[in-house]
């Protein structure tokens, strides 16, 4: 299929356009069931690498892989209060075990009621530290560091393919430590690797911070967040942290025994990135042509399109791609040699540029005669001649170009669009503008004052920056005296 779908306009649409860039670059498509999304192969594909280098990170920082069951049952989830108030509106419950035939079709067996309901995990603390209550027996079991690749379920009333799905990707790191002070450095260290892939693949720039206590997750202590800048000038949350205190471990009963001999209670940590790392992705780089991909995180990084006219230039040309094929993809992998024939080069240029492959190598019978092919960079949509004999050195060297571009054109797009605001009006109107960005003020700390923030401009808090000089000053609201700044913003 060669439909020239259009691409709505970021201008005319923002909202649109994402939708019209996950459908042109085949990422994912919607599903009969409300809310739930198909990820098709090469979306797939971009989750793959973000699971490849994530999983490595993880594990490189002493964690070991596990799994745990879908269901977990209803008593569980009503060991930690806060936590299942947080998630008790969105939770999918598992009733029966049975259907059976009738004439039309099937129906659930009423016979097959189950004694106690289960319910599709919407993440999985409860019944992880069901686990660690018996594998932890004394202080040479910790810190024990488990994480689990798996899906949730959080039943969405408004969804967005990557950005808020019913049914979601994820990994779950779950920790558990002798002493509150570890439980912390885990906590930073996490919420750090979480920011570092953002910046060193996705070449997305995130602000790391702590969240107010009305943002933090359901059941903990305190949460950490990444917190990434759209080019509507929205915030996305795309991963956090939490440092679960002893919550858990005393609705759970996770105790050690320590050197001296006494039961403790453990101190714990939960984290976790998504799929909506995805909407991050396409949200901080594509364009008006389609996605734009980074090539650290490219699932192709090349696609070389070879052009001819007749036979005879044909196999010039193709002797010549298959070689630079052979030759790149030992070099920096992940490269493709597109020989459709029944495409116009046309169709097949178009069809690379929507999926953001970061370099397009075009070799035709012209180009072998003048010694030379044509790159073109997605990021730029730039055409660069280069030799023959220098290409396999200047298309590695274009490749960390592209990336370092990409970087640097997002943080300039979150450092034009940070404002450092004091008066309210000011605020209000900056919140109404068309790119409204993050926002730095002062704020008490009082939840009345966040609350009616959120009412008059829709503007919540994101976190309080890790990275923030040393000042004081007065709530943006209240007047009261502050000595943190915090960033609000309108948030996905
Ligand atoms: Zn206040």
């Amino acid at each position: 299929m060669s439909g020239k779908k259009q691409i709505t306009k970021r201008s005319e649409n923002y909202s649109d356009w994402y939708l019209d860039i996950v459908h042109v670059a085949d990422l994912a498509d919607y599903s009969d069931v409300r809310g739930c999304m198909v990820i098709r192969p090469y979306g797939y594909a971009i989750w793959e690498k973000f699971q490849e280098i994530l999983n490595k990170k993880i594990k490189e920082t002493g964690h070991k892989n596990a799994y745990f069951p879908l269901f977990i049952p209803k008593s569980y989830l009503s060991k930690e209060a806060e936590h299942i108030e947080g998630f008790a509106k969105e939770c999918a419950v598992v009733t029966h075990h049975r259907l059976k035939a009738t004439e039309n079709g099937v129906e659930v067996d009423p016979d097959a009621k189950l004694p106690e309901e289960l319910i599709v995990r919407p993440t999985s603390e409860t019944i992880i530290y069901a686990s660690f209550a018996k594998w932890i027996n004394s202080w040479r079991d910790l810190p024990l560091l488990i994480n689990q690749w798996a899906n949730v379920v959080r039943w969405e009333m408004r969804t967005r393919p990557f950005l808020r799905t019913t049914e979601f990707l994820w990994q779950e790191g779950h920790t558990a430590h002798m002493t509150s002070e570890e439980a912390e450095e885990e906590a930073k260290k996490m919420i750090n690797v979480y920011a570092d892939f953002c910046r060193d693949y996705l070449a997305s720039p995130v602000i790391t911070g702590q969240k107010s206590e009305s943002e933090k997750f359901a059941g903990a202590m305190h949460t950490y967040t990444i917190e990434g800048l759209m080019q509507d000038g929205k915030a996305l949350q795309s991963g956090t942290s939490h440092h679960l205190g002893q919550n858990f471990a005393k609705g759970f009963d996770v105790k050690f025994s320590n050197k001296e001999g006494q039961l403790e209670y453990v101190w714990q940590t939960s984290w976790g990135v998504s799929t909506r790392l995805m909407g991050q992705l396409i949200m901080t780089h594509s364009d008006d042509n389609g996605l734009v991909l980074p090539p650290n995180i490219a699932p192709i990084k090349v696609v070389i399109l070879p052009i001819w006219k007749d036979e005879e230039s044909k196999n010039k040309v193709m002797d010549f791609a298959n070689e630079l094929f052979d030759n790149l993809g030992d070099l920096i992998g992940d490269i493709e040699l597109d020989k459709r024939d029944y495409l116009s080069f046309g169709e097949k240029s178009f069809e690379w540029e929507k999926k953001g492959v970061p370099i397009r190598v075009e070799i035709g019978p012209r180009d072998l005669e003048n010694n030379s092919v044509v790159l073109v960079r997605r990021d730029k949509l730039e055409k660069v001649t280069v030799n023959i004999n220098e290409v396999k050195v200047e298309i590695p060297k274009l490749l960390v170009e592209i990336q370092r571009n990409l970087l640097e054109k997002a943080t300039e797009f979150v450092k034009n669009n940070s404002h450092v605001i004091d008066d309210y009006d000011q605020f209000k109107r900056q919140l109404d503008k068309e790119i409204p960005g993050f926002i730095y003020s002062f704020w008490c700390g009082s939840k009345d004052c966040e609350e009616k923030i959120k009412v008059e401009t829709k503007a919540t808090t994101r976190c309080i920056p890790f990275d923030q000089k040393e000042e004081s000053g007065n709530c943006i609201l209240c007047g009261e005296k502050s000595n943190k700044r915090i960033i609000f913003a309108k948030a996905y």
